[in-house]
Formats: structure tokens, C-alpha cells, sequence
């Protein structure tokens, strides 16, 4: 008889709402969960507050939105933590200042055997962040050198700010893990994708060109050929294709400035310091610590994205990997994903083109492209990218594959929550989630080999007969 991790994301709103024990008690007779991802500190709705302001509230919890939901830190702020950051101890959330999740929720949650995470959303995209006093002191710099509204991974006080809420939530709180999120594809990622504003395409700060001296890149000629790729992005986005094609103008311009590319790879190994950073500090302060990291949902939809996002090497600073294979919410997704590279890298093409050469490119096996906004993935994608990881990790840490329970497919709001990229356009179709499809998900990430999975992406967007679909996996599994 197996013990597999079932873990859930929850926000603080929900045990606020609804009380500790009775939400313990849903999760345990309804889904078998024996860990608890808990939402702190999060700004995005992907994970904290009650449901989308402009989506149907779930049948549980309270039934109004919370349209002036912050965000922040849920826990107490222990001040001798934060040193050596310009942020000191910014950050926690206005909703509830007195009430500390961890102090309300460990104590029941471990009687019970349930293992508690901090599930730390770093969230780069949220204005909240830019309210807080010297957060500038922090921001990234664009191509044209101006402070773009993004925290850069190498400025020392956003990265000493970060350290300073693992520190002081390794050393204050009986934790059993951490796991960190962060859902920035870096700058030519985002170039793929239209329109991209030159604010977007970051980052040329004095850290980041120290990075890039250290390894003998060009930072001038990165950051001029970032500008060009600006330019041609918007042209294209603007219908204006040159005369040689989308595509060889775009392969024209690497060459001309291989730069780029370096460039890219500098902004994901600084992204990647973080992750080796808190994984050293976290197991600095309590070695027991089980640290780990979401890798979001483009890794399923980027060949671009997937390159970079290298599992074997992710395995050498991970205890587990949290890989998003939500298949429900997949399809409106992949669908708004191939419409916006159509806009840009592949304009030469239409999406009904390009989509099954990405599926051959991702190893995919899905619906046609008109039928994939309204049908969703397979469950067999969730077994086919959770083996991929399981291969590649080899025993090393653990894989945690993401199942997605009642994603709402939002306009602005969920492109921003996502992280996916603000510019992205929603599809209008929707993909329903059902008990069965969370069912089949959940039975085909053990198919594919993992040891645990995460229900996603938070309770307070959760049916909870959807929620049950889990817990009938487990009767087959366990
Ligand atoms: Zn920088």
C-alpha cells in the first residue's frame, strides 16, 4: 500500500471563510490530501483570493467576490530576518493582519499527518509589489535602458528580500517544505508571442550586464539586438510582414546577434540562481526542508520555453518538481498560444498549420485545432509529460505533476494571473472541468510515474464534486 503526496493549493481566504478543520476534513474525505501547498505570500489570483471577480463563485466558501483582494504575506513578519534588503519587511497582506496562516493551520494540519508547504508565488507581474516603499530600487531595465515595472532576479535586495521570507519561514514555522513559483518566460521568449512591449524585454540593469560580463557577453550589442527584435515584433503584430517572411527575418537577426540568445540564457540561469539560492538557504536553516519548484504551464506549449526549462539540471537543486500538467484548462490555453505565435515568430503560417507541428514538435497527441479550445488535453498528455520529467530527473527529486480542478479561462485577468504573458488573448470557447477528467488526470500522472500530485491551482475556485474526482483516483491506486 503507497502513501502518494496529494497535495492542495490553498489560499488564506478559504480557511478564513469556511474554518480550518471543516477544510481539512473536504480535503481529506474528498480527495485524500496529505499535504497542503498554503498560498503565502501570494499577489495573483492564480492562487490567492476567493474566485475571479468575473467568474461564478464555486459551491462552497463564501458567496461574494472579494473585488479589493490584495494580496501579500499571510504569516507574521519577524523583522530580525530581513536584512540587507531595501524591502525590508514589506509585503504583508492587508486581509487579515492579525491572523497568521501557518499558526492557524500547522498545528491541525500535522495532528492529522498532513505535511504543510509554503507555497511562495513570486509573482513579478502584480502592482501591489510597486507600492511598496524602494520597491523601485529593484526594477528591472528594458532595451531602451529605462526601469521597466518588473523585479529583476539579480538585484540583490529583491533577491535578499526573497531569502529573507525562506529564512524567516524555515526558522519561525514548524514547515515541512517550500515550494516557489515564479511564471517569467524571459525576454525572447516573449518576443515569440505579440505584440511584446519594449517594457517587457528585460533586463539591462548594471546587475544583470555584471552577470553578462562575467561571461564575456556583449551587453551593448544584446540590448541593440533585443531593440530590433522589438521593432520587428511590433511590425509584425501590425500585419507588416517583410518581403523575405516572418520567420527568416527573425533568423536573420539571431544571426546578425547571437547576443540574443546568450541574453536569454543569461535572464533563466539568473532565474535558476534563485532556485539554487532558496534551495541552500532553505536546507541551511532546517536540512529536513523539502524545497521544489512549479514549472508553469508554457513548459507544455513552448518548445522555446521547454529548452530552456532543462529538468536533468533542475534536478540537481530540487527535492521535488511541481510540473503544470493542467489538461482541462490546457486547451483554451494552447489554442490562445498558437493564435499569438501566429501574430509573431510563425506569421508566414495560419494556426490550423502551425498547431500539429507543435504537437509533433512537444510530443503531443491532441484534438484538431478548431475542437481544442472547447475539449481541453488528454488525460494521456498528463501521463505523457509527467514520464517525460520522471526520465529525465532519473530518481533524483520527486515529480509532482499539477492537475488542474475548475481553472476559469479569464480574459485579462487570467493572462495576468498566469503569467502566460499579458499580451495574450483569450479563447472564447471553454473547456469544462468534470469529477471524471480529474479523475483520469490524477490516475494518468501515476500512470506516468510520479510520486505525488498537486491539486491546483486553489480551493476557493473548486467544485467540490470536481474535487472528489481525486479521491476516486486514489481508490484505484491506493
Ligand atoms: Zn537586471
Amino acid at each position: 500500500m503507497s502513501n502518494r503526496f496529494v497535495a492542495l493549493q490553498v489560499g488564506a481566504v478559504s480557511f478564513i471563510d469556511e474554518g480550518v478543520s471543516p477544510v481539512l476534513d473536504t480535503f481529506q474525505e474528498r480527495a485524500g490530501v496529505n499535504a497542503l501547498f498554503l498560498a503565502t505570500p501570494t499577489w495573483t489570483r492564480g492562487t490567492g483570493g476567493r474566485q475571479l471577480p468575473d467568474h461564478p463563485l464555486p459551491d462552497h466558501g463564501a458567496q461574494e467576490h472579494d473585488y479589493h483582494w490584495v494580496g501579500g504575506n499571510y504569516a507574521t513578519i519577524h523583522p530580525q530576518f530581513y536584512g540587507k534588503t531595501a524591502l525590508g519587511t514589506a509585503g504583508r497582506a492587508p486581509e487579515h493582519p492579525d491572523w497568521d496562516i501557518f499558526e492557524a493551520v500547522l498545528p491541525e494540519a500535522q495532528k492529522r499527518g498532513m505535511q504543510c508547504f509554503a507555497w511562495i508565488e513570486e509573482s513579478g507581474y502584480a502592482q501591489e509589489l510597486r507600492n511598496y516603499p524602494n520597491f523601485p530600487k529593484c526594477l528591472e531595465v528594458d532595451v531602451w535602458g529605462r526601469p521597466a515595472p518588473r523585479p529583476c532576479f539579480n538585484n540583490p535586495d529583491y533577491r535578499n528580500w526573497h531569502l529573507s521570507i525562506v529564512e524567516d519561514y524555515a526558522k519561525s514555522y514548524p514547515l515541512d517544505g517550500i515550494a516557489w513559483c515564479s511564471e517569467r518566460p524571459g525576454p525572447l521568449n516573449l518576443l515569440l508571442q505579440s505584440p511584446t512591449t519594449a517594457e517587457q524585454v528585460t533586463c539591462f540593469c548594471p546587475y544583470c550586464r555584471a552577470v553578462a560580463h562575467e561571461r564575456n557577453i556583449d551587453a551593448t550589442r544584446a540590448q541593440e539586438g533585443y531593440r530590433k527584435l522589438v521593432e520587428w515584433n511590433q511590425r509584425i503584430a501590425a500585419g507588416n510582414i517583410p518581403t523575405d517572411g516572418a520567420f527568416i527575418s527573425f533568423w536573420r537577426l539571431l544571426l546578425q546577434y547571437p547576443e540574443v540568445l546568450a541574453w536569454q540564457t543569461l535572464w533563466t540561469e539568473s532565474q535558476r540562481q534563485i532556485y539554487r539560492d532558496i534551495y541552500g538557504v532553505a536546507k541551511a536553516c532546517k536540512p529536513a526542508l523539502q524545497v521544489g519548484w512549479h514549472v508553469y504551464h508554457n513548459i507544455s506549449f513552448s518548445p522555446f520555453y521547454r529548452a530552456d526549462q532543462d529538468y536533468e539540471e533542475m534536478s540537481r537543486f530540487s527535492d521535488f518538481i511541481k510540473v503544470v500538467n493542467y489538461n482541462n484548462c490546457a486547451g483554451p490555453r494552447f489554442h490562445t498560444w498558437i493564435q499569438n505565435i501566429c501574430q509573431s515568430l510563425f506569421a508566414d503560417a495560419s494556426p490550423a498549420e502551425v498547431y500539429p507541428l507543435m504537437l509533433k514538435l512537444l510530443g503531443l497527441d491532441e484534438v484538431a485545432y478548431e475542437a481544442l479550445a472547447a475539449t481541453g488535453f488528454s488525460a494521456e498528455y498528463v501521463r505523457r509529460e509527467t514520464a517525460r520529467a520522471v526520465q529525465d530527473v532519473a530518481g533524483r527529486c520527486n515529480i509532482y505533476p499539477g492537475i488542474d480542478i475548475d481553472i476559469p479561462i479569464a480574459s485579462s485577468s487570467h493572462a495576468a494571473s498566469t503569467g502566460i504573458g499579458s499580451n495574450m488573448k483569450a479563447s472564447s470557447a471553454i473547456a469544462q472541468c468534470s469529477r471524471a477528467q480529474v479523475r483520469d488526470a490524477v490516475l494518468a500522472a501515476f500512470a506516468g510515474g510520479a510520486q505525488g500530485v498537486v491539486l491546483s491551482r486553489k480551493y476557493s475556485e473548486m467544485q467540490l464534486d470536481h474535487l472528489s474526482g481525486a479521491g476516486d483516483a486514489l481508490k484505484e491506486v491506493r
